[in-house]
């Protein structure tokens, strides 16, 4: 552990000019560095000797290694040494949760280690911050000043944090936005290597977070001065499970524009967000709006049949959920769809229609698209799909996408 970054220097004590104060000696690493990402040689010369001093200049201190995790230490024999506190920092925390062992609760893998590591559990946190390649990603984004908070907050203060401050360096200065789209990459990097073996390439996924960041502050920008005049503004939007007693249901009815013609599709979930059963239609051709409520009648009639009482049922299309909500005239072309989810909606039990975003409907919305290839009639399934896995992970581990919606 002494040796991490200074193998020739291990006991520094020895080759201090001058004996540094305690203050200093169990500072952060991160602290002799500066906001542009170079050793703060102000606070390191009056301590050491020239040779420590070109042996510490040999290091890049922003990518190489986990240095924001180290700290100058007096050891017990009164050696001046630095040492790695990332074990220690590295602590498994419980509240962050186990994304593999979700995963593998739900039988959709029979491995809980991380894979990209494949050293460690894979926790949420462990995905997305700490694996030794991710971190070094984030390293690249961040003022080192930021390290030591960046990486020891747990999962929801992590969230949180990143949300309320500038943490980045130069080259990520709408840290916010850094963060989402960084977030997002990695998650969908990690989803290509377990779900189709992409070998991770991180220089890659370095240069794709950094284009795709501009590409977003662009289009924020234009969007900006489109709207500037109403109230618009990015959200953060994800799937949100029912309340305790209930179970929510996804539905979704795109057209394919391909072949013209449509499909429905639903996914249930309970209050922990384990998959109860999921169901596709195969439409002929047909009007997006007949689509997304077929999708709504399929999945009441199967909450009703398979005698759920207490039921969420979700829908992207505003335009299904207005008709539901105040009917139609008799000469409508859905007239018929809607009376019978009406009258559905009115038998013995507890039917809540909710509208949701599309970022939150992802689920309903692959199940729906994977019908196009189903047999004829309705298809109802007890097990999820394997392109859906890594949709109903993103879904439970509370991530969010961001949309441009009107206040
Ligand atoms: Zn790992």
């Amino acid at each position: 552990m002494l040796d991490i970054w200074l193998p020739t220097y291990a006991k520094l004590i020895d080759s201090v000019r001058n004996q540094p104060p305690e203050n200093i000696v169990n500072m952060p690493v991160s602290c002799f560095i500066t906001s542009s990402g170079g050793w703060d040689w102000s606070k390191i010369d009056p301590y050491v000797s020239t040779d420590v001093h070109n042996s510490i200049a040999a290091i890049l201190p922003t990518i190489n290694d986990r240095s924001d995790c180290l700290r100058w230490r007096n050891t017990r024999d009164g050696a001046f040494s630095i040492k790695s506190a990332y074990a220690s920092l590295s602590v498994r925390n419980n509240t962050s949760g186990s994304v593999s062992c979700h995963r593998l609760h739900r039988k959709l893998t029979d491995n809980a280690m991380c894979p990209r590591c494949g050293r460690e559990e894979e926790t949420a946190l462990h995905a997305l911050r700490d694996c030794d390649s991710v971190a070094d990603l984030w390293m690249r984004f961040l003022n080192p000043q930021r390290w030591n908070a960046f990486f020891s907050l747990d999962l929801c203060e992590w969230i949180e944090w990143n949300r309320r401050v500038h943490a980045g360096n130069d080259i990520s200065e709408n840290w916010q936005t850094t963060f989402g789209v960084a977030v997002w990459h990695i998650w969908k990097n990690r989803n290509l290597i377990v779900f189709e073996n992409h070998i991770p390439n991180m220089q890659d996924l370095f240069f794709q977070i950094l284009y795709m960041v501009k590409d977003t502050l662009l289009c924020k920008e234009t969007m900006g001065n489109m709207i500037s005049k109403s109230s618009k503004a990015f959200r953060m939007i994800g799937w949100k499970p029912p309340d305790r007693e209930k179970v929510k249901c996804n539905v979704d009815g795109p057209v394919f524009k391909s072949t013209n013609t449509a499909g429905c599709g639903g996914v249930v979930r309970d209050a922990s967000g384990n998959f109860i059963f999921s169901f596709g239609h195969r439409l002929g051709s047909c009007d997006i709006i007949w689509a997304e409520l077929n999708g709504v009648l399929d999945g009441l009639e199967l909450l009703w049949c398979k005698g759920f009482r207490s039921v969420t049922l979700e829908c992207d299309s505003e335009e299904a959920l207005e008709l539901i909500k105040n009917g139609t005239a008799d000469n409508h072309p859905c007239s018929g769809l809607v009376h019978c989810i009406r009258d559905c909606i009115n038998r013995c039990w507890n039917v809540d229609l909710q509208h949701v975003y599309r970022e939150a409907n992802r689920a309903a919305d692959l199940m729906a698209k994977l019908s196009h290839s189903f047999p004829e009639g309705l298809q109802s399934f007890d097990a999820p799909h394997a392109e859906l896995g890594s949709i109903l992970s993103f879904d439970l581990s509370g991530l969010l996408l961001p949309r441009l919606c009107v206040c």
